[in-house]
Formats: C-alpha cells, structure tokens, sequence
C-alpha cells in the first residue's frame, strides 16, 4: 500500500508551470481514490478546473481530493456525488453542476467495479452490476454532459478500458465484457463526433497499484508480475499522465484510438 500511503506526498511540489488545460473544466468520475484521484490532481495540476464525482460513501475522501487541488493547485475542485450507473442521478448531478460550478470541456469516465468468479459460479446480479457500473455509466455520463463536451473548443471524452477487455482473463467474464465494451464505444463515438471537433478515446491499463489490485493476495500478484516484462505494476500517475496528454491539444489529431499501457504484458 506504500503507493496510496504516499500519494499526496508525492505530489507534493509538481511543477504546476506547464498549463496545457488552462481555461477549461473537467467531471472525472469515481475519483476519490485509486487513477481517477491521479487524473483529478494531474488534470488540475494542467490547469483545468474540477468537478469531482464519486459515491456518497466515499464522501470524505472525495472532499480532501478537492481540498488538495484548491489549495496546493490553484484550481476550482467541487464534489458532486452521484452513482453514475444510474442515468437519473447523473442527469440530477448535471443540473448541480451547471448551477454551482459551469459546464465541462473534458469527462473522463474512470469509475469501475470487480466482481470476480468463475463463469460456472457467476451470479446474474454480479453481471449486472459490473455491466451497469463500468459500461452503462460510460453511456449515462457522456450523454447526459455530451451538450456540454459538443460546446467546448476542446471537447473530450476519454474512457478507462483495461487490457482485461482485449485478453480476456480467467474470472473475469463480466468485467472483460464491460471494458471490451468501452472499445467499442470509444470506436464508434469518435466517428459521429468528429463534425463536432469533439475526441473519444480510451486507455487500456495493466495491472496498476490501486486497491483493486493491492488487496489481491500475494501469491497471485507475484503470478501476475512475472508475466509483466516490465516486471513491476503500473503507476496511477502513469495512467493520469496519458489522460492528460489525451485531453490537451497536443493529441488534438488523436480519436477512437485505445493507448494501451501494460508494462508490455500484452502487445
Ligand atoms: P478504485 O480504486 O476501486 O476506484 C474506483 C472508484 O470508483 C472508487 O472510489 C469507487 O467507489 C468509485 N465508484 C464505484 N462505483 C461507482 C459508481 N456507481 N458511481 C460513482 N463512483 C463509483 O479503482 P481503480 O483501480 O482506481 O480503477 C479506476 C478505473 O480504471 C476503473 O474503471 C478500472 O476498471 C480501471 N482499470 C483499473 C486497473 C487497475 O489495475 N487498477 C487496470 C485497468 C483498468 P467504491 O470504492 O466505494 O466502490
């Protein structure tokens, strides 16, 4: 856990100088903790403003995220709880947002569950839940602000896929399903937003060192690195950093693309 357990130290006394967002606002969702708190700090570290989104139980982490970027950043941050896989609640955290902080240039959709077992054992609900959070909230979230994303001089929509979603893995039927989906997605979107200068694109992690792959028991993570030729787990601020190359202008020729980033565990 020396990874979460450092977090805001390391952080501490990033050059804030190079300002590739300046003048723009972006929704991360599910970013109290984990990638998504990575994208929100490098996001706003670029100068963009910040609407925070995770669940109401993650509430208190949520706010020092906020905290952080408003006084070591120099960026607005404001929190907005909403369970994205219900399209409701992100229309009703939409009209919060417009009435307390203005519209959004970038969305990242970074919120994502496991629920993992053997197909033979899986449970329709734990389908349905890993299904609705992961794809259905990827719907939920770029329709619901797409008004907004179609508005912006530099609209983006970038999604967090995951190599799972083009190896498959033992255990993971739902959420392969759920991130091979985000592809898709990704592909098809970008060519029908293209008229409107908007990008859609998705990175496809490894194995990175957030809880999700922490709290897995040791035996199986040292399984996993001897698989990774770069023999290590990735880095949230290595995912947040190509997030962030994908939302400034700088990618501004890049659409329905996937950047895969996994150490070289699958090519
Ligand atoms: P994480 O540490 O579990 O963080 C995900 C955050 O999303 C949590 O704060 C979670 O709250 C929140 N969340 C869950 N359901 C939500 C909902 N319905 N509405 C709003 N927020 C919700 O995960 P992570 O490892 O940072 O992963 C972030 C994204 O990257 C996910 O989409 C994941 O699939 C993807 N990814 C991760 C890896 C990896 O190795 N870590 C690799 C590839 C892709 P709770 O904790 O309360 O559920």
């Amino acid at each position: 856990m020396t990874e979460e357990k450092n977090f805001f130290d390391e952080i501490e006394g990033l050059d804030t100088t190079c300002r590739r967002l300046s003048g723009l606002s972006a929704l991360v969702t599910g970013c109290a903790q984990g990638i998504g708190r990575r994208i929100a700090l490098e996001l706003a570290k670029e100068g963009a403003d910040i609407v925070i989104n995770d669940l109401s139980s993650q509430k208190e982490k949520a706010n020092k995220v906020a905290q952080y970027i408003e006084s070591h950043l120099d960026r607005e941050a404001w929190m907005v709880e909403a369970d994205v896989s219900d399209i409701e609640d992100v229309k009703r955290a939409k009209t919060q947002v417009e009435e307390n902080f203005g519209k959004i240039d970038i969305l990242v959709n970074n919120a994502g569950i496991n629920r993992d077992n053997f197909f033979t054992k899986m449970e329709k609900k734990d389908w349905d839940q890993v299904l609705s959070v992961n794809l259905d909230s990827v719907f939920n979230c770029t329709h619901t602000f797409l008004d907004h994303i179609q508005d912006s001089a530099q609209g983006r929509v970038i999604s967090l896929s995951s190599v799972v979603g083009e190896r498959g893995n033992i255990g993971q039927v739902n959420y392969a399903s759920s991130k091979a989906g985000i592809i898709g997605f990704t592909k098809a979107l970008a060519q029908e937003l293209v008229r409107d200068d908007v990008t859609v694109n998705a990175v496809a992690p490894g194995f990175i060192a957030t809880k999700m792959v922490l709290d897995m028991p040791e035996k199986v993570k040292d399984k996993i690195k001897k698989q990774i030729p770069m023999a290590r787990f990735g880095k949230p601020k290595e995912v947040a950093r190509t997030v962030t190359f994908l939302a400034s202008k700088d990618a501004s020729y890049i659409t329905g693309e996937v950047i895969r980033m996994n150490g070289g565990f699958y090519l």
